[in-house]
C-alpha cells in the first residue's frame, strides 16, 4: 500500500489562480485499503506483486479483477466466483471496490438526475443524469471546482479546486450503471426506482445548462440496442478537463474499453473552454468528440467572460480545431455558446460566428444554452426571440444551430449549483440524507 502512495504524486493544476497541490491519481483512505477503481491493469498487476503474489499469479488475478471491476461492476471480492474462495478476504483486507459517496441525490419531474458526491477526502462534487427520447446522457465532473473563473459559470466561484481522480472520474458513470441497474447481469428489476436506486431528493430553484443532446446526431445504433439508458457521456460537469489530462484520459480509457465499461468514443464528448496546448493530444490520446465553450467571436468579450481567451486566443483556437484529430463532416465539433442579453447574443455576433467558423474551414455544429441565473451572477438570459434568431442566422449559413430546452428545472440541475444548495443544510440533515441514500 505505501508503495502506491509514494507515487501518488502532487501537481499544481496551471491557471490563473495561484497553482493548487492536487492528488494526483489515487485518494488514500482513512482505512489504509486501497481503491482499486479507476486502475488499469498495469497497475493491479502491480500492486498484487507489492503484495507479494508471484508475477504469473498477479497477473491472472489481475485480470480477473478488471473483469468484475470494470465489466460486470462488482462491488465486493465475495461474487468473484473464479477467484479462489480463500483469496476473497485476502483481496478484501488489501483492497475496496469504491464509489463516490453519495451526499445527496435528486430525481426531477422531467426524468434529469443529480447526484452531489464526496471523494475520500470530502470533496463535493456533482454529476447529472439527462434521459432522452434516443439517448441518456451522464454529465461528468473532472475537478472539483474550476480555476478559469468564466464570469457566466458558478463552478468557476468555487475556491476550493482539486483534480479528480481517475477513480473518482470513472467512479461516476460505474455510480449512475449501479442507479441505472445497468451492469451485465443485473436484474430485470433492478429499475431506476427500485434496488439501484440512490434515492430522491427535496427540490430546489433555477434551470439547467442543457449540454444535453451534444453528440453527433448520426450516432452509430439505437438507444437501447443493449437495453441501457446511459448512452451518452460529456464531460461537461465542474471543471475543465484539460486541465486534468492525464486523469480524464486515464478513465475515459477504461470507459471506452471493450473489456471494461465499453461505451463507443463516438458517444463521448470533452468539452474546453480552449486549452489549445492540450487539444492534440486530446484527439490522439483519447479521441473522444470534441466541444469547445466558444461563447464569443470576438477579443475583448471573450477576455471578459472566458478570461483564459487572455493566454489562448480566439484565432489560435479556432486553428487547433481545424487540427484536431479526428474531427470531419461525420464527427463535427459542437461549438457552444451560452447566450448572454446584451453581450454576446446580437446577429452581428452570429454573423460573426459563422464566418470564423468559415474561414476555418471547420466540420462544426453550434449549440446555443440559454443562460442559467445564479444568485450573484452578473448577466442575464438573452429572450427566446433573440435566441431564436441567433440560431436562425447560423442555421442559415448552412450550419445546425439548436438550442438547447433547459432540464431538471426542479431540482436545479445546473452545474456547481447543487453544491450550494447543499451547503445551506446543516451538516447533520446532510449526514443523514446521506445515511439513507447510500
Ligand atoms: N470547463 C469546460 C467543461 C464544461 S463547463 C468548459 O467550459 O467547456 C460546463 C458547461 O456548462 C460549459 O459548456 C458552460 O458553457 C456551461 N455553463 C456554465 N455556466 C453556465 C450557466 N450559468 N448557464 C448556462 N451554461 C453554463
Ligand atoms: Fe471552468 Fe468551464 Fe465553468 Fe469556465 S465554464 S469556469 S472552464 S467549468
Amino acid at each position: 500500500m505505501r508503495g502506491l502512495m509514494a507515487d501518488t504524486a502532487l501537481m499544481p493544476i496551471p491557471g490563473p489562480l495561484d497553482p493548487v497541490p492536487v492528488a494526483r491519481d489515487v485518494t488514500p483512505r482513512s482505512d489504509g485499503r486501497t481503491d482499486l477503481v479507476g486502475l488499469p491493469i498495469e497497475r493491479l498487476i502491480a500492486l498484487l506483486q507489492q503484495s507479494d503474489l508471484p508475477a504469473k499469479q498477479a497477473k491472472l488475478r489481475a485480470k480477473q479483477l478488471y473483469h468484475w471491476i470494470y465489466h460486470r461492476g462488482v462491488t465486493d471480492f465475495a461474487p468473484m466466483t473464479d477467484i479462489a474462495k480463500s483469496m476473497r478476504p485476502w483481496l478484501a483486507e488489501r483492497f475496496v471496490i469504491g464509489r463516490p459517496e453519495v451526499v445527496e441525490a435528486q430525481h426531477s419531474t422531467d426524468g434529469t438526475r443529480k447526484w452531489l458526491l464526496r471523494t475520500a477526502d470530502g470533496h463535493q462534487f456533482e454529476m447529472v443524469f439527462i434521459p432522452d427520447t434516443d439517448r441518456g446522457t451522464l454529465c461528468v465532473s473532472s475537478q472539483v471546482g474550476c480555476t478559469l473563473n468564466c464570469s457566466f459559470c458558478h463552478t468557476g466561484t468555487m475556491r476550493l479546486v482539486r483534480n479528480l481522480t481517475p477513480g473518482e472520474i470513472v467512479g461516476q458513470v460505474m455510480l449512475a450503471r449501479d442507479a441505472l441497474g445497468e451492469w451485465p447481469g443485473a436484474k430485470p428489476d433492478a429499475s431506476p426506482r427500485e434496488g439501484g436506486d440512490l434515492g430522491t431528493g427535496s427540490a430546489t430553484l433555477a434551470e439547467f445548462p442543457a449540454f444535453a443532446g451534444a453528440q453527433d446526431e448520426d450516432d452509430e445504433g439505437p438507444y437501447t440496442a443493449d437495453g441501457r439508458l446511459l448512452t451518452n457521456i460529456v464531460m461537461m460537469g465542474m471543471g475543465e478537463p484539460l486541465y486534468n489530462f492525464d486523469n480524464v484520459r486515464d478513465a475515459l480509457k477504461l470507459v471506452m474499453d471493450g473489456d471494461g465499461l465499453a461505451l463507443s468514443k463516438r458517444r463521448i464528448t470533452l468539452s474546453t473552454s480552449g486549452v489549445v496546448p492540450m487539444m492534440a493530444r486530446a484527439g490522439e490520446e483519447i479521441g473522444v468528440n470534441l466541444a469547445v465553450s466558444l461563447h464569443a467571436t470576438n477579443k475583448a468579450v471573450r477576455d471578459e467572460i472566458v478570461p483564459l481567451n487572455k493566454k489562448y486566443g480566439i484565432e489560435e483556437l479556432l486553428a487547433a480545431c481545424a487540427a484536431y484529430p479526428g474531427a470531419s463532416n461525420a464527427r463535427r465539433i459542437t461549438f457552444d455558446s451560452v447566450m448572454l442579453k446584451d453581450k454576446n447574443d446580437s446577429d452581428e455576433d452570429a454573423r460573426e460566428l459563422v464566418r470564423l467558423i468559415k474561414a476555418h474551414n471547420l466540420p462544426a455544429k453550434v449549440n446555443l444554452i440559454p443562460f442559467n441565473p445564479w444568485p450573484g451572477a452578473a448577466y442575464e438570459c438573452s429572450s427566446p426571440e433573440r435566441i431564436r434568431r441567433f440560431s436562425q442566422i447560423v442555421f442559415e449559413a448552412g450550419i445546425s444551430a439548436p438550442v438547447r430546452t433547459p432540464r431538471g428545472r426542479d431540482i436545479d440541475a445546473a452545474c456547481g449549483q447543487l453544491k450550494t444548495a447543499a451547503a445551506k443544510k446543516s451538516r447533520a440533515e446532510r449526514d443523514r440524507e446521506a445515511a439513507a441514500t447510500s
